[in-house]
């Protein structure tokens, strides 16, 4: 966007790749992402549950369709057993849909063009469960919808590419510091360290950037930040599967999500055997050193781990019954509180004037948060006088009816497209079996997997 925007965009990226095709994007927490929330799955919070839908309704009309890889709208389940227990999640989930409700309505009288999903009463309500998941009372529909990661990955890997963006690889960023109104970003490069220049800076490093943040600004106040680390699995389906749903079993103990990502792959997560450990983050910022270690060499309790997720997700699944793990992934989630229930968007915060950082709790707030980010920008421009208040408000509009667009190409043409998904994949570390696309001539099962499991969804 800010390149649109008539930025010279610069992007610094520690990890590199090893193939000229693809650049080393979505290889770090990205590559576990599976929602694209409406905050269905946040019937504890109104105030996540809202943040998520209006991150949903910007990511609607920034990203094309493409990125769903074949999937329709998520299921929001709410299990009988939990309400046995005495906890009645089924009524828990209703009263959230009416919060979803009452947002989106207010969001379309507000701005017409956010009837994105429709009339808010077909958009949010209560369906029967799907055939297949065991233990479930009741199931709620909204315009959460699950997406392949990769995708994500490889539509922007092209929009960076279309726009001419410099991309510097393998570049760790050490420092950013004033010099006389701009900035220098000092990086380790190839083991040695050099240094680029820049008007404006946005940290987008996850919870890499607090430290960054904090050196460039010690008097920056932060909200009290709880760093999770989990683990999350990708399982082979050697029986199939007819959901092309992520099915969202709410909640602990009680439930586990399953994304199918094709008829032979699907994300498994179960929230107990996922948490390995949780840490307020330290005063200066700094990224734990034992995360940075369980991530390097694989943190001693996930191999375990991965297995009860397995293990726990059979319960619910039957499709997994014969299910084994692919690929297994430490990851660091970022919260405001301890409890995972709740975890609310943090949106940009503005460092020193010209610098500012994007922190995503939840990846659907990318959209939403790069907008915030620009609208910085653009005033610390006003401000330095390189650009007229009067182009603000023009920019603006036409920048927030940006798409990006999916090459033609991709849909016909079945080898070029793969030869690079497969190798993001690859770099991603994520099955390459997710990468089969939309192709007109892709495998014949991946095709089968959407048009009978569109068949037996409901509209
Ligand atoms: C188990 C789990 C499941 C999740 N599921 C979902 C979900 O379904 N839906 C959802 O919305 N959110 C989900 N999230 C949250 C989601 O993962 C994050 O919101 C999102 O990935 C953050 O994206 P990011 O680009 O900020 O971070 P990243 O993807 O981690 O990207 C940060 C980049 O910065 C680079 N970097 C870091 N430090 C430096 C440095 N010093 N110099 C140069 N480069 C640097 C890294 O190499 C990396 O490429 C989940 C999180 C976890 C842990």
């Amino acid at each position: 966007m800010k390149k649109r925007a008539g930025y010279d965009v610069t992007i610094l990226e520690r990890n590199r790749s090893t193939d000229d095709l693809v650049l080393p994007i979505g290889t770090e927490t990205c590559n576990i992402v599976s929602e694209n929330h409406s905050g269905a799955e946040y019937p504890y919070d109104p105030q996540s549950a809202r943040d998520c839908l209006d991150g949903r309704l910007q990511n609607e009309r920034f990203f094309p369709s493409f990125i769903y890889g074949g999937k329709v709208t998520s299921r929001v389940l709410a299990s009988r057993s939990m309400i046995e227990a005495g906890h009645d999640i089924a009524m828990q989930c209703r009263s959230n849909m009416e919060v979803l409700r009452k947002h989106y309505a207010q969001r379309i009288a507000e701005n017409f063009l956010n009837y994105t999903f429709g009339n808010p009463d077909s958009a949010f309500r209560e369906s029967a469960p799907p055939a297949g998941v065991r233990d479930v009372e009741a199931a709620f529909l909204t315009p959460q919808r699950g997406f392949n990661t990769l995708y994500v990955g490889l539509v922007l890997q092209h929009e960076l590419r279309r726009l001419g963006i410099e991309f510097i690889q393998g570049a760790d960023v050490q420092s950013v510091q004033p010099r006389s109104e701009r900035f220098e970003i000092e990086y380790v490069k190839d083991g040695g360290r050099q240094a680029l220049v820049a008007d404006q800076v946005s940290i987008c490093a996850a919870a890499y950037g607090f430290a960054l943040a904090k050196r460039l600004n010690p008097r920056l106040e932060l909200p009290d930040i709880h760093l999770a680390l989990r683990c999350i699995i990708y399982c082979d389906l050697p029986d199939g599967c007819d959901k092309n749903f992520t099915c969202l079993k709410l909640e602990d103990k009680y439930g586990a999500m399953l994304s199918p990502l094709g008829p032979n792959t699907a994300l498994v997560y179960h929230p107990p055997a996922a948490h390995i450990s949780w840490k307020r983050l330290s005063e200066s910022g700094e990224f734990p050193t034992e995360y940075r270690r369980a991530i390097a060499a694989e943190h001693p309790e996930v191999a375990e781990r991965a297995q009860q997720t397995l293990h726990e997700a059979r319960k619910y699944y039957p499709e997994l019954a014969r299910a084994s793990i692919v690929s297994r992934h430490v990851s660091v989630a970022i919260n405001t509180t301890s409890d995972s229930r709740q975890r609310r968007n943090m949106g940009v915060f503005k460092i020193v004037d010209g610098c500012n950082m994007m922190i995503l709790p939840k990846w659907t707030m990318a959209v939403a948060d790069a907008k915030k980010d620009l609208v910085l920008a653009l005033e610390h421009s006003v401000r330095r006088g390189t650009l007229h208040e009067d182009d603000v408000c023009e920019l603006l509009l036409e920048l927030l009816r940006v798409r990006v667009e999916v090459p033609g190409a991709w849909l016909t043409t079945q080898a070029p497209y793969l030869t690079s998904a497969k190798a993001l994949a690859r770099l991603m570390r994520v099955p390459e079996d997710i990468a089969w696309g939309l192709a007109k001539h892709g495998s014949e099962a991946a095709h089968r997997w959407v048009t009978d499991c569109q068949a037996g969804v409901e509209a």
